[in-house]
């Protein structure tokens, strides 16, 4: 079932991580918003409830380092970037509030914990370019490091920031041209052994999912903000005022729903505290 019931190996034994490689689960931060953002309908009133409360809904903000004995560190995502309320200023910073700031959960602190710098990151993964995911590319700002991101990705962000279409969620502080934009195509990407990239559009075009097959702990599936929460996978809720392309969605939803149950994978989703909490942090290694 997940990682501390102890499934030895997945289903998934044809790209297995090799013997060595160890995971870590990061705590870059929390945030603090209103759940009509996250679930469909949240908070609606009615004629009989014409004033509902306004649920509150606390979340992580995640990433996963990755030290892999061919490939090096791999970083996936990488969090809300360092002083993030004040440099993506008001209402943005209010609306999805930083709470609960310690700066051990600095994304370069979280990997010192690692035993690990963040100057020896190998390459980054982006599941997708929203702010709270890409503030960290910074650190690779003029660095020879493959930010690796899907094409419908790369090309959405910067369309959307360029023609104001969908800026706020895209930063122009994140998509700048001195980082090593490395994009990839089509809907699937065994990027190194044990660690597969499936596009999984909806939330943002371009979003891509991460599943790593290791040797202890089994499958993970990292969903980024395919699923901001465990109600849009388990209830099969979508998401409300961040949904983009339902029907996009729905089909990542399917696809996502199967890679679960025939790998037996551990998910991990893009905010969700109660699930990040049933795991351990770093500085913990999962292998
Ligand atoms: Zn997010």
């Amino acid at each position: 079932m997940s990682a501390s019931t102890g499934t030895k190996f997945g289903l998934d034994n044809v790209n297995q991580a090799p013997e060595g490689t160890k995971m870590w689960l990061l705590h870059c931060g929390n945030l603090e918003a209103d759940d009509g953002f996250f679930l469909r309908g949240g908070g609606t009133s009615t004629l009989s409830n014409p004033n509902p409360p306004h649920a509150r809904r606390k979340l992580v903000v995640i990433s996963v380092l990755i030290e892999h004995p061919t490939e090096g560190l791999i970083l996936f995502e990488t969090g809300t970037g360092k002083d993030y309320p004040e440099v993506w200023g008001a209402p943005l910073n209010d609306i999805f509030a930083q709470v609960d700031y310690s700066p051990e959960q600095e994304l370069t602190a979280q990997i010192a914990k690692t035993g690990h710098d963040i100057k020896d990151v190998k390459a980054v993964i982006m599941g997708h370019l929203h702010l709270d995911h890409a503030g960290g590319l910074e650190h690779f700002r003029g660095t020879e490091v493959p930010i690796y991101v899907h094409e419908a990705e790369l090309k959405h962000a910067f369309y959307s920031v360029a023609s104001k279409s969908d800026l706020g969620v895209y930063l122009p502080k994140d998509l700048t041209f001195d980082v090593n934009w490395t994009p990839f195509h089509g809907d699937f990407l065994e990027l190194a052994p044990g660690i597969n990239i499936r596009h999984a559009p909806g939330h943002t075009p371009g979003l891509c999912i991460m599943q790593v097959n290791l040797r202890e702990s089994g499958t993970w599936i990292f969903t980024t903000d395919q699923y901001h929460v465990e109600e849009n996978f388990y209830a099969s809720v979508p998401q409300g005022w961040l949904a983009r392309d339902h029907d996009d969605w729905v089909r990542s939803h399917q696809m996502i729903k199967g890679l679960q149950k025939r790998t037996n994978g551990t998910m991990v989703f893009g905010h969700c505290a109660k699930t990040f909490f049933k795991y351990q942090s770093a500085p913990h290694a999962y292998s």
